[in-house]
């Protein structure tokens, strides 16, 4: 019935190289105006031309725009540019990753389901497989994904979902997806989302490796600048129909046109910027390996990362995020906090402005994480007593360096 197509994002660039379709996919100039910026529609309904269902379940790939939380055409253009990115055939924006986590978790698993579940990842996702899970029915099994057989070990017939999240937050470890896909892809019913929030498409591309969801912060490097809040999930075309109908028109954690303007503009980018953080990093982190105080970098970008065969296998960029590690780190982050001029002492990442953050073993194994055995060890392998979380802006380096020596004196 329609004129502007909603959830068919493949019927303009799609062979275009990346940073063009960064630039230009997903938005057309207006062909009411001219206007060569995609328009803000801030809009909560459309005015209906046929008489159309009003159940979620009567929308489909060529119904119209109705309704801002099933689809709005700003939000949608923002989806057409992330599928270009990542190679997928479709893409669900929310309000924000967690409500993107939560809309995946939730819609796919039901009680009686086991996911399998990276033990290290983004705390909000870590403690909603610790304690939302569980609470519906739904058994969770931690492993260190870091190694493919301790995920092979941890399926059951019952498992539905392999929960990975490459690089780590926040020990920048990571997990090889190919390896994964081909253990999952013995068991029918085990699908597997990719976070992919540090890694970016610009670095990895989970779906080409076999990978049935990936998942973004939005509100990290894609937007880029700290202002806007989004998250989204991408995937078969199948797949997020039915994550729109369930996560999105029921659950309601649907983005704002606002941010998905703000977001587009940052996404435009997104490939320069990915290169620019990339070489900040490894100034920096060959800043902090030369440093005297400074006991451990970890960084995908350098030699010394344990994993550095896997990154440069795996990663065509290895992303602005990096930890260190020093003797006392509490007392070094408490002058950061309140010595540091140039890069901010705060949470988050991905942003034009570097950010760092202390973020202490034992106190994040008690709130987040509360890993023992070989899993705590091989976290400590890569963390000790507490890192340093580095997320390396667009700054001049020389800036972030000299701001780095003045604090670790
Ligand atoms: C920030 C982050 C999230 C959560 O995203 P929000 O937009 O803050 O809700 C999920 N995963 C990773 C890896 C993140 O860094």
């Amino acid at each position: 019935m329609s004129d502007h197509s909603v959830h068919d994002p493949s019927s303009t660039h799609t062979a275009l190289r990346l940073r063009t379709a960064a630039v230009h996919a997903g938005e057309s100039p207006d062909p009411a105006t001219g206007a060569s910026a995609p328009n803000l529609v801030m809009s909560s309904t459309f005015v209906a031309r046929d008489a159309i269902g009003f159940s979620a379940h009567d929308l489909d790939d060529d119904s119209g725009f109705l309704y801002t939380r099933w689809s709005n055409p700003t939000v949608a253009q923002l989806e057409a540019k992330l599928c270009a990115l990542e190679g997928a055939e479709a893409c669900l924006c929310f309000g924000s990753g967690m409500a993107a986590a939560t809309g995946i978790l939730l819609s796919l698993l039901s009680a009686g389901d086991h996911v399998v579940m990276s033990d290290t990842n983004y705390a909000g996702v870590a403690e909603l497989g610790r304690d939302t899970l569980p609470r519906l029915g739904i058994e969770v099994s931690l492993a260190d994904t870091s190694d493919a057989r301790n995920v092979e070990a941890a399926i059951r017939p019952e498992t539905r979902l392999i929960w990975l999240e490459t690089p780590a937050n926040p020990i920048v470890r990571l997990t090889d997806l190919e390896a994964i896909a081909a253990i999952a892809a013995a068991h029918a019913r085990a699908q597997v989302v990719v976070d992919s929030t540090f890694a970016t498409p610009v670095a990895t591309r989970p779906l080409e490796l076999g990978a049935h969801y990936v998942l973004h912060s939005l509100t990290k490097y894609v937007g880029g600048h700290g202002d806007a809040m989004g998250g989204a999930v991408l995937g078969s075309r199948e797949n997020i129909g039915a994550l729109r109908l369930e996560a999105a028109i029921h659950y309601g954690g649907v983005l704002s046109p606002f941010n998905a303007w703000l977001i587009m503009r940052g996404a435009a980018t997104l490939p320069i910027r990915m290169k620019a953080h990339e070489s900040n990093a490894l100034v920096v982190a060959r800043f902090l390996e030369d440093h005297p105080r400074v006991t451990r970098v970890i960084y995908p970008g350098l030699p010394s990362h344990p994993q550095h065969d896997l990154a440069r296998r795996q990663m065509d960029n290895f992303s602005g995020m990096l930890t260190f590690r020093l003797d006392g780190g509490a007392a070094v982050a408490e002058r950061m906090a309140r010595e540091l001029e140039v890069i901010h002492y705060a949470v988050s990442l991905g942003h034009h402005r570097s950010l760092v953050f202390w973020l202490d073993t034992p106190g994040l194994m008690e709130s987040s994480f509360r890993l023992r055995g070989r899993q705590l060890e091989s976290y400590r392998e890569y963390a000790g007593d507490g890192i340093f979380r580095m997320s390396v802006g667009l700054e001049d380096p020389a800036d972030l360096c000299d701001d780095l020596a003045r604090v670790l004196g």
